[in-house]
């Protein structure tokens, strides 16, 4: 089984996505297995100080406020993760991997690390030369969701983590990256599709695709399914989806 842990202070956006349809299958399933653990949980609650003026007094009402980002050292806009209610929240979640015999693996998202694409997805689902083994599957997967500025990078260089990017723009959180890994890894492990060559790279796939009806009218015009595509015909069939490509 691959066990994803993931870092966030908003597990709410994530949870929906990865419990539906053939990821939350392969959960139940028991090929993954998805903790959360949000820094929020690793601090003490504390009353809210108020700006400058305000400075000692507490605010009424606050006394659960719980803080988990502070200003940046040097100046800079937004705020940064503070370090500490992450560093519990990962060590939490490494005391679980101490019984796995491979190392785990701890990403921070970040839109300047190492860019997420299939071939790192392949290694870590177990692929080697379009083989999986489980030997080589990585057993354990922490991801860690910034937000904000994000994380205090004392984070990275305790645990010596690798940062992730998903893509050339900037979000919001690292929450979209968390399941867009997650989905990805998860899609390629034995028997989480029904076929397992459904997986794009080891067949000819296309990205033009048809299904039922074969005459599609809308605004009476008439929409044809291409006629290869009906001929039975796999050689030419395939030949017309590598074109398609
Ligand atoms: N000013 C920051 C951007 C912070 S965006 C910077 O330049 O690094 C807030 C968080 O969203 C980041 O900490 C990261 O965890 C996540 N994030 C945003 N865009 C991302 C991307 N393209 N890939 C991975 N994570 C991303």
């Amino acid at each position: 089984m691959l066990n994803f842990h993931i870092i966030t202070l908003f597990p709410e956006t994530i949870e929906a996505y990865l419990n539906a349809s053939i990821l939350g299958r392969a959960q139940k399933e028991k090929k993954i297995k998805i903790s959360y653990y949000n820094p929020r949980d690793y601090v003490s609650p504390r009353a809210k100080l108020c700006g400058a003026g305000t400075i000692g007094k507490q605010v009424e009402g606050r006394l659960d406020y719980k803080k988990t980002d502070g200003r940046p050292y040097g100046g800079g806009p937004g705020m940064v993760m503070l370090a500490e209610p992450v560093l519990k929240a990962v060590s939490k979640a490494l005391a679980k991997t101490k019984t796995s015999k491979t190392k785990p693996k701890i990403y921070i998202f970040s839109p300047a690390g190492q860019i997420f694409d299939n071939v790192l997805a392949d290694k870590l689902a177990g692929f080697k030369k379009g083989k999986w083994s489980d030997k080589l599957m990585t057993k354990h997967i922490v991801l860690i969701c910034g937000r904000y500025e994000g994380l205090d990078a004392r984070v990275k260089k305790i645990f010596k983590a690798t940062d992730l990017s998903v893509g050339p723009y900037v979000l919001t959180g690292g929450e979209v990256p968390a399941m867009i890994v997650i989905d990805a890894i998860t899609r390629r492990l034995p028997g989480v599709l029904g076929k397992d060559e459904s997986i794009e790279e080891r067949r000819i796939s296309s990205s033009e695709i048809y299904t039922r009806p074969e005459v599609l009218t809308f605004n009476k015009k008439k929409y044809r399914v291409p006629k290869v595509l009906l001929s039975g015909h796999h050689a030419e069939i395939d030949k017309w989806k590598l074109k398609k490509k």
